[in-house]
């Protein structure tokens, strides 16, 4: 009998202990009935949400970045904002359909509308029927919208969260629905902010033209943002498709830069949504490019790094973070060995795509080629790796050409890579402000968009 007392008692007070736990969450406000023991939450609403996409960005890649980004001169292994902000993870599996393992197009649409797709699809369901997402009915509500990205702004994400289309590939039309597509006469997006002038400035249309025509600033350079207001629209675009890779750009933090920019412009009293993403986290994978997978997530951290104090100025915005899928099978030791060592990718200051344009432009000798390449990647080469150097056929396409050069950095970092496409592992989510804890725990990608419709009703 006492023995049973005593457990009932400890059993009552961890229960305390964990209530007390709760209570001091800043983002809960937790009464607990000590008669009924019935826990009635009542949560704060964020005014702001920012959500942020890391296209491709698997488990393999924060665990990556930690040791990447680590400071040799410590002892311990530093926990990075990932490590800080980690609330739980997200399944990713599109529409039965399309199996498994999901693109970025019906990730997506899941992320935005809470509806899974087949693989492709842009805003629709299996049935091609337009789907709302959290951005249409955060502009529904009066909230300003807004989306900053690495990659051409229609690409597959931004594109699931504006528009409605049957096929990713489609970017002239996807374009004209940016413009086109109107919520209670307005357009969808305050601000936006990436690469595209390939799909905005076209011959047949001129969509940069008709947005200008509307009111809205138009900028095609980095060091115009500081020049954007807050009572008109703004549409930045920075390169022709895609914005260079991190490694490459003249602003290597232009995530952070455009971010800045972006909740400058949409702070206002009805709270704004906002969708940043680190795009090219999923090209650097699908090109087994750990030199370039580590500069997009630097260039997502230093965003992060700045967001934190953001979010600690401004605490109404909540912020959620998540990858929509993995991407390359990225693992972090290969072929056997217990060893994976990032370090030396600090010294290689430019991308590989970079220095393989150099070497074809230029057409060096091949002692010449490899003497540039060795300058490039500031490590010491093995005879193997020379000899590959050595040989390559400047006539190849430059894929196989950059490969020689990734499979040089992948023997000395010890980097492995099981495809070029995407992998069906679950990713992890990240949040941070009220409602955070609304995405703790597991949970399946179109739960991330659900709960952010309760928040914004
Ligand atoms: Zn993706």
């Amino acid at each position: 009998m006492q023995t049973r007392l005593v457990k009932l008692l400890t059993l009552s007070i961890s229960a305390l202990t964990l209530s007390a736990c709760v209570i001091v969450t800043p983002d809960i406000n937790v009464q607990h009935d000590l008669d009924t023991h019935i826990f009635t939450k009542s949560e704060s609403t964020p005014k702001n949400i920012i959500m942020i996409v890391a296209d491709g960005m698997g488990p393999a890649y924060t665990t990556a970045y930690r040791y990447y980004a680590d400071d040799p001169n410590t002892p311990e292994i530093d926990a990075t904002i990932f490590d800080q902000w980690h609330v739980g993870n997200a399944s990713t599996y599109p529409a039965t359909i399309s199996g498994v393992v999901t693109d970025s197009a019906a990730s997506a649409t899941a992320l935005a509308s809470g509806i899974k797709s087949y693989n492709g699809a842009i805003g629709m369901d299996v049935n091609k029927q337009p789907v709302t997402t959290v951005l249409h009915r955060a502009k529904v509500k009066g909230m300003k919208t807004g989306l900053a990205v690495t990659s051409q702004i229609v690409h597959a994400t931004p594109a699931a969260y504006v528009a409605h289309n049957e096929s990713r590939q489609n970017y002239n039309a996807i374009a004209d629905s940016f413009f086109d597509d109107r919520i209670n006469g307005e357009h969808k997006v305050d601000v936006m902010l990436g690469g595209g002038t390939d799909y905005f400035i076209r011959d047949d249309r001129d969509i940069r033209q008709l947005f200008v025509d509307q009111g809205y600033q138009y900028i095609d350079s980095y060091a115009q943002l500081s020049s954007l207001t807050n009572d008109a629209g703004a549409l930045g675009l920075f390169a022709p498709v895609g914005l260079p890779w991190a490694l490459d750009d003249i602003d290597p933090s232009r995530l952070r830069t455009m971010a800045q920019t972006a909740t400058r412009i949409l702070e206002n009293n009805q709270g704004y949504f906002l969708l940043l993403e680190a795009s090219q986290v999923d090209w650097a994978g699908h090109g087994r490019d750990i030199n370039s997978a580590m500069a997009e997530m630097q260039d997502l951290h230093l965003m992060l790094e700045w967001l934190v104090e953001y979010q600690a100025q401004h605490p109404d915005t909540l912020v959620v973070l998540t990858a929509d899928h993995s991407t390359g099978g990225l693992t972090l030791a290969a072929n056997g060995e217990y060893r994976w060592e990032p370090a030396s990718l600090h010294a290689i200051t430019t991308s590989v795509t970079a220095m393989i344009k150099h070497l074809v432009n230029s057409a060096d000798e091949p002692t010449k080629r490899l003497a540039y390449i060795k300058a490039q990647l500031g490590f010491e080469l093995t005879q193997a790796d020379q000899d590959a150097v050595l040989a390559m056929d400047m006539n190849a396409k430059s894929r196989s050409l950059e490969d020689v050069i990734k499979r040089i950095i992948d023997r000395k970092t010890n980097t492995g890579w099981t495809t070029w496409g995407h992998t069906a592992v679950d990713v992890q989510v990240f949040a941070v402000g009220p409602g955070a804890e609304r995405f703790a725990g597991h949970q399946d990608n179109t739960d991330i968009a659900k709960r952010i419709f309760e928040l914004l009703d």
